[in-house]
Protein backbone atom coordinates (compact mmCIF):
# COMPACT_ATOMS: atom_id res chain seq x y z
CA UNK A 1 0.00 0.00 0.00
CA UNK A 2 1.50 3.59 -1.00
CA UNK A 3 2.33 5.71 2.04
CA UNK A 4 1.71 9.36 3.07
CA UNK A 5 2.00 11.87 5.38
CA UNK A 6 1.37 14.92 6.92
CA UNK A 7 4.57 16.36 8.71
CA UNK A 8 4.04 19.11 10.92
CA UNK A 9 4.16 20.51 14.51
CA UNK A 10 1.25 20.36 15.99
CA UNK A 11 -0.44 18.13 13.73
CA UNK A 12 -3.05 15.68 16.52
CA UNK A 13 -5.75 17.82 15.38
CA UNK A 14 -5.31 18.13 11.62
CA UNK A 15 -8.14 17.28 9.38
CA UNK A 16 -6.21 15.97 6.73
CA UNK A 17 -5.96 11.93 7.39
CA UNK A 18 -9.75 12.05 7.04
CA UNK A 19 -9.75 14.05 3.60
CA UNK A 20 -7.28 11.98 2.06
CA UNK A 21 -8.61 8.81 3.49
CA UNK A 22 -12.32 10.09 1.91
CA UNK A 23 -10.42 10.99 -1.37
CA UNK A 24 -8.63 7.31 -1.12
CA UNK A 25 -12.21 5.52 -1.34
CA UNK A 26 -13.87 7.51 -3.54
CA UNK A 27 -11.33 7.05 -5.86
CA UNK A 28 -10.93 3.26 -5.21
CA UNK A 29 -7.07 4.09 -4.19
CA UNK A 30 -5.11 1.98 -1.91
CA UNK A 31 -3.08 4.09 0.36
CA UNK A 32 -2.43 5.08 3.84
CA UNK A 33 -2.42 8.90 5.08
CA UNK A 34 -1.64 9.35 8.48
CA UNK A 35 -0.54 12.76 10.94
CA UNK A 36 3.18 12.75 11.68
CA UNK A 37 4.47 15.02 14.17
CA UNK A 38 7.97 15.91 13.80
CA UNK A 39 10.21 17.42 16.19
CA UNK A 40 10.95 21.51 15.48
CA UNK A 41 14.34 20.59 14.93
CA UNK A 42 13.98 17.28 13.47
CA UNK A 43 12.00 17.79 9.93
CA UNK A 44 14.92 16.77 7.18
CA UNK A 45 15.37 13.27 9.40
CA UNK A 46 11.36 13.06 9.79
CA UNK A 47 11.65 13.12 5.76
CA UNK A 48 14.27 11.21 5.44
CA UNK A 49 12.95 8.56 7.55
CA UNK A 50 9.54 8.41 5.97
CA UNK A 51 10.98 8.12 2.25
CA UNK A 52 13.28 5.56 3.44
CA UNK A 53 10.59 3.72 5.22
CA UNK A 54 8.47 3.63 1.98
CA UNK A 55 6.27 6.60 1.83
CA UNK A 56 5.25 8.06 -1.79
CA UNK A 57 4.66 12.12 -0.46
CA UNK A 58 3.95 14.16 2.32
CA UNK A 59 2.21 17.49 2.87
CA UNK A 60 3.99 19.96 4.92
CA UNK A 61 2.32 21.84 7.54
CA UNK A 62 3.24 24.86 10.24
CA UNK A 63 5.79 25.68 10.93
CA UNK A 64 7.64 23.32 7.78
CA UNK A 65 6.94 25.22 4.76
CA UNK A 66 10.35 27.06 4.50
CA UNK A 67 12.61 23.83 5.01
CA UNK A 68 10.52 21.96 2.92
CA UNK A 69 11.25 24.18 0.26
CA UNK A 70 14.98 24.19 1.52
CA UNK A 71 15.10 20.03 1.17
CA UNK A 72 12.93 19.89 -2.11
CA UNK A 73 15.56 19.04 -4.96
CA UNK A 74 13.65 20.39 -7.54
CA UNK A 75 10.58 22.67 -7.04
CA UNK A 76 7.67 23.45 -9.36
CA UNK A 77 7.01 27.09 -10.92
CA UNK A 78 4.37 27.85 -8.62
CA UNK A 79 6.43 26.85 -5.35
CA UNK A 80 9.89 29.00 -6.53
CA UNK A 81 7.20 31.94 -6.52
CA UNK A 82 5.62 30.87 -3.24
CA UNK A 83 9.14 30.54 -1.59
CA UNK A 84 7.42 28.12 0.88
CA UNK A 85 6.55 23.87 -0.21
CA UNK A 86 3.20 22.34 1.41
CA UNK A 87 3.53 19.24 -1.04
CA UNK A 88 6.43 16.83 -1.32
CA UNK A 89 5.97 14.03 -3.51
CA UNK A 90 9.23 11.07 -3.77
CA UNK A 91 10.56 10.08 -7.09
CA UNK A 92 13.46 7.63 -7.13
CA UNK A 93 15.77 10.91 -7.79
CA UNK A 94 14.11 13.53 -6.47
CA UNK A 95 12.43 15.06 -3.54
CA UNK A 96 9.96 17.49 -5.83
CA UNK A 97 8.44 20.38 -3.87
CA UNK A 98 5.37 21.77 -4.55
CA UNK A 99 2.45 24.50 -3.40
CA UNK A 100 -1.05 23.67 -3.46
CA UNK A 101 -2.52 26.40 -1.30
CA UNK A 102 -2.51 29.41 -3.93
CA UNK A 103 -4.75 27.21 -5.79
CA UNK A 104 -6.39 25.30 -3.44
CA UNK A 105 -7.79 29.19 -2.57
CA UNK A 106 -8.44 30.02 -5.99
CA UNK A 107 -10.64 26.79 -6.34
CA UNK A 108 -12.22 26.98 -3.27
CA UNK A 109 -13.44 31.19 -4.26
CA UNK A 110 -13.96 30.28 -8.34
CA UNK A 111 -15.92 26.77 -7.91
CA UNK A 112 -17.10 25.96 -4.35
CA UNK A 113 -18.25 29.87 -3.52
CA UNK A 114 -19.14 30.92 -6.92
CA UNK A 115 -16.52 34.29 -6.59
CA UNK A 116 -14.61 34.34 -9.74
CA UNK A 117 -11.84 37.39 -9.34
CA UNK A 118 -11.23 38.34 -13.10
CA UNK A 119 -11.75 42.15 -12.80
CA UNK A 120 -12.92 42.38 -9.37
CA UNK A 121 -10.90 44.56 -6.64
CA UNK A 122 -9.51 42.11 -4.20
CA UNK A 123 -7.86 42.91 -1.24
CA UNK A 124 -5.34 40.40 0.56
CA UNK A 125 -4.38 41.29 3.92
CA UNK A 126 -1.18 39.40 5.24
CA UNK A 127 2.45 39.07 4.01
CA UNK A 128 3.59 36.14 5.66
CA UNK A 129 3.86 32.35 4.33
CA UNK A 130 -0.02 32.35 3.59
CA UNK A 131 0.06 35.71 1.40
CA UNK A 132 3.08 35.09 -0.56
CA UNK A 133 1.82 31.50 -1.98
CA UNK A 134 -1.58 32.50 -2.91
CA UNK A 135 -0.45 35.78 -4.70
CA UNK A 136 0.92 34.56 -8.15
CA UNK A 137 -2.40 32.21 -8.29
CA UNK A 138 -4.45 34.96 -7.29
CA UNK A 139 -2.71 37.37 -10.17
CA UNK A 140 -3.09 34.35 -12.44
CA UNK A 141 -6.95 34.96 -12.14
CA UNK A 142 -6.61 38.67 -13.51
CA UNK A 143 -8.17 40.40 -10.81
CA UNK A 144 -9.00 44.78 -11.53
CA UNK A 145 -6.94 45.58 -8.85
CA UNK A 146 -5.17 43.88 -6.29
CA UNK A 147 -4.18 45.50 -2.67
CA UNK A 148 -2.14 43.68 -0.40
CA UNK A 149 -2.23 45.37 2.93
CA UNK A 150 -0.07 43.77 6.03
CA UNK A 151 0.63 45.44 9.58
CA UNK A 152 4.23 45.86 8.71
CA UNK A 153 4.37 47.31 5.80
CA UNK A 154 8.02 46.67 4.78
CA UNK A 155 7.15 42.68 4.50
CA UNK A 156 4.28 44.13 1.65
CA UNK A 157 6.69 46.28 0.12
CA UNK A 158 8.95 43.04 -0.37
CA UNK A 159 5.97 41.35 -1.33
CA UNK A 160 4.59 43.62 -3.95
CA UNK A 161 8.69 44.00 -5.37
CA UNK A 162 8.82 40.03 -5.82
CA UNK A 163 5.82 39.97 -7.69
CA UNK A 164 5.57 42.94 -9.81
CA UNK A 165 6.80 41.31 -12.72
CA UNK A 166 3.64 38.88 -12.90
CA UNK A 167 0.86 41.18 -12.87
CA UNK A 168 -0.44 41.34 -16.21
CA UNK A 169 -2.63 43.79 -16.50
CA UNK A 170 -3.53 43.81 -12.58
CA UNK A 171 -3.44 47.19 -10.42
CA UNK A 172 -1.23 46.21 -7.87
CA UNK A 173 -0.49 48.09 -4.69
CA UNK A 174 1.28 47.24 -1.08
CA UNK A 175 1.07 49.21 1.59
CA UNK A 176 -0.41 49.02 5.82
CA UNK A 177 -3.99 48.72 7.24
CA UNK A 178 -3.63 52.92 6.92
CA UNK A 179 -3.59 53.20 3.07
CA UNK A 180 -6.42 51.41 2.39
CA UNK A 181 -8.10 54.81 2.79
CA UNK A 182 -11.95 54.76 1.52
CA UNK A 183 -11.35 52.19 -1.24
CA UNK A 184 -13.77 49.28 -1.43
CA UNK A 185 -13.42 45.63 -2.41
CA UNK A 186 -15.39 42.98 -3.80
CA UNK A 187 -13.33 40.13 -1.85
CA UNK A 188 -11.54 40.56 1.06
CA UNK A 189 -8.89 38.29 2.09
CA UNK A 190 -7.39 37.82 4.97
CA UNK A 191 -3.83 35.66 4.93
CA UNK A 192 -2.87 36.75 8.62
CA UNK A 193 -2.73 34.72 11.64
CA UNK A 194 -4.22 37.51 13.59
CA UNK A 195 -7.10 35.17 14.26
CA UNK A 196 -5.45 32.68 15.12
CA UNK A 197 -4.44 34.79 18.09
CA UNK A 198 -8.01 36.01 18.65
CA UNK A 199 -6.92 39.27 17.50
CA UNK A 200 -8.66 42.03 15.28
CA UNK A 201 -7.08 43.85 11.87
CA UNK A 202 -7.63 47.43 12.03
CA UNK A 203 -9.50 47.80 8.98
CA UNK A 204 -11.90 50.84 7.77
CA UNK A 205 -15.69 49.81 7.96
CA UNK A 206 -15.65 50.93 4.62
CA UNK A 207 -14.04 48.41 2.58
CA UNK A 208 -16.72 46.12 1.48
CA UNK A 209 -18.24 46.91 -1.83
CA UNK A 210 -21.80 45.89 -2.28
CA UNK A 211 -22.30 42.11 -2.93
CA UNK A 212 -18.51 41.45 -1.35
CA UNK A 213 -17.01 38.52 0.12
CA UNK A 214 -14.91 38.59 3.12
CA UNK A 215 -13.03 35.33 3.67
CA UNK A 216 -10.77 34.04 6.23
CA UNK A 217 -8.10 31.77 5.30
CA UNK A 218 -8.54 30.49 8.89
CA UNK A 219 -11.27 27.70 10.24
CA UNK A 220 -12.72 26.83 12.99
CA UNK A 221 -16.40 26.12 14.92
CA UNK A 222 -17.59 29.50 15.17
CA UNK A 223 -16.80 32.87 13.69
CA UNK A 224 -13.08 34.30 13.45
CA UNK A 225 -13.01 37.73 15.10
CA UNK A 226 -11.95 38.93 10.99
CA UNK A 227 -15.26 36.81 10.28
CA UNK A 228 -17.42 38.58 13.42
CA UNK A 229 -16.11 41.83 12.02
CA UNK A 230 -17.37 41.08 8.77
CA UNK A 231 -21.13 40.39 9.58
CA UNK A 232 -21.21 43.33 11.66
CA UNK A 233 -19.60 46.26 9.12
CA UNK A 234 -21.52 44.42 6.31
CA UNK A 235 -19.69 42.08 4.18
CA UNK A 236 -22.67 40.33 1.66
CA UNK A 237 -20.93 37.27 1.65
CA UNK A 238 -18.53 35.39 4.79
CA UNK A 239 -16.45 32.44 4.54
CA UNK A 240 -14.03 30.32 6.61
CA UNK A 241 -10.81 28.71 4.67
CA UNK A 242 -12.23 24.84 5.66
CA UNK A 243 -12.53 25.02 1.06
CA UNK A 244 -9.41 26.03 0.98
CA UNK A 245 -7.94 23.46 3.01
CA UNK A 246 -9.92 20.55 0.63
CA UNK A 247 -8.65 21.95 -2.26
CA UNK A 248 -5.44 22.14 -1.77
CA UNK A 249 -5.71 18.31 -0.46
CA UNK A 250 -7.28 17.58 -3.63
CA UNK A 251 -4.47 19.09 -5.88
CA UNK A 252 -2.27 17.04 -3.44
CA UNK A 253 -4.13 14.05 -4.11
CA UNK A 254 -4.25 14.55 -7.97
CA UNK A 255 -0.52 15.00 -8.14
CA UNK A 256 0.62 11.83 -6.32
CA UNK A 257 -2.11 9.81 -8.09
CA UNK A 258 -3.25 11.13 -11.18
CA UNK A 259 -6.28 11.64 -10.94
CA UNK A 260 -8.72 14.13 -9.07
CA UNK A 261 -10.87 13.49 -6.48
CA UNK A 262 -14.52 15.01 -6.06
CA UNK A 263 -13.83 17.63 -3.48
CA UNK A 264 -17.63 18.63 -2.71
CA UNK A 265 -18.70 15.80 -0.71
CA UNK A 266 -16.00 16.29 1.47
CA UNK A 267 -16.11 19.17 2.37
CA UNK A 268 -19.82 18.83 2.78
CA UNK A 269 -18.57 16.28 5.38
CA UNK A 270 -16.27 18.35 7.19
CA UNK A 271 -19.09 20.97 7.79
CA UNK A 272 -21.36 18.71 8.88
CA UNK A 273 -18.79 17.90 11.81
CA UNK A 274 -17.92 21.49 12.33
CA UNK A 275 -21.62 22.50 12.76
CA UNK A 276 -21.67 19.57 15.59
CA UNK A 277 -18.48 20.06 17.09
CA UNK A 278 -20.28 24.14 17.43
CA UNK A 279 -23.69 23.26 18.92
P1 LIG B 1 2.86 33.66 9.00
O1 LIG B 1 3.31 33.56 10.42
O2 LIG B 1 3.82 33.34 7.92
O3 LIG B 1 2.36 35.18 8.72
C1 LIG B 1 1.51 35.82 9.63
C2 LIG B 1 0.95 37.08 9.00
O4 LIG B 1 -0.10 37.58 9.85
C3 LIG B 1 1.94 38.22 8.84
O5 LIG B 1 1.61 38.97 7.70
C4 LIG B 1 1.71 39.04 10.13
O6 LIG B 1 2.04 40.40 10.00
C5 LIG B 1 0.22 38.92 10.25
N1 LIG B 1 -0.29 39.11 11.60
C6 LIG B 1 -0.06 38.34 12.69
N2 LIG B 1 -0.74 38.82 13.75
C7 LIG B 1 -1.40 39.92 13.33
C8 LIG B 1 -2.29 40.84 13.98
N3 LIG B 1 -2.60 40.73 15.26
N4 LIG B 1 -2.82 41.84 13.24
C9 LIG B 1 -2.51 41.95 11.93
N5 LIG B 1 -1.67 41.12 11.26
C10 LIG B 1 -1.13 40.10 11.96
O7 LIG B 1 1.53 32.77 8.93
P2 LIG B 1 0.94 32.07 7.62
O8 LIG B 1 1.00 33.06 6.52
O9 LIG B 1 1.57 30.73 7.42
O10 LIG B 1 -0.59 31.76 8.03
C11 LIG B 1 -1.57 32.79 8.06
C12 LIG B 1 -2.96 32.20 8.27
O11 LIG B 1 -3.37 31.44 7.14
C13 LIG B 1 -3.08 31.26 9.48
O12 LIG B 1 -4.29 31.58 10.15
C14 LIG B 1 -3.17 29.87 8.86
O13 LIG B 1 -3.91 29.00 9.69
C15 LIG B 1 -3.93 30.20 7.57
N6 LIG B 1 -3.73 29.19 6.51
C16 LIG B 1 -4.83 28.47 6.07
C17 LIG B 1 -4.70 27.53 5.06
C18 LIG B 1 -5.91 26.76 4.61
O14 LIG B 1 -5.76 25.77 3.89
N7 LIG B 1 -7.12 27.19 4.96
C19 LIG B 1 -3.40 27.25 4.41
C20 LIG B 1 -2.31 28.09 4.92
C21 LIG B 1 -2.49 29.01 5.94
P3 LIG B 1 3.54 40.95 10.25
O15 LIG B 1 4.27 40.72 8.96
O16 LIG B 1 3.35 42.36 10.58
O17 LIG B 1 4.10 40.13 11.38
Amino acid sequence: MDCYALIGHPVEHSHSPFIHAEFARQTRQALSYRAMLAPLDGFPNAVRMFRAAGGRGANVTVPFKLEAYSLATCLTERAKLAGAVNTLTFTDEAIVGDNTDGIGLVRDLAINLSCPLAARHVLLLGAGGAARGVLFPLLQTRPASLMLANRSIGRARELHAAFAPHVGQTAFAAGGFQDIGGRKFDAVINATSASLANESIPLPDSVFAPDALAYDMMYGAGDTPFMAWARKTGAARIQDGLGMLVEQAAESFALWRGMRPDSAPVLSMLRGKQQASHR
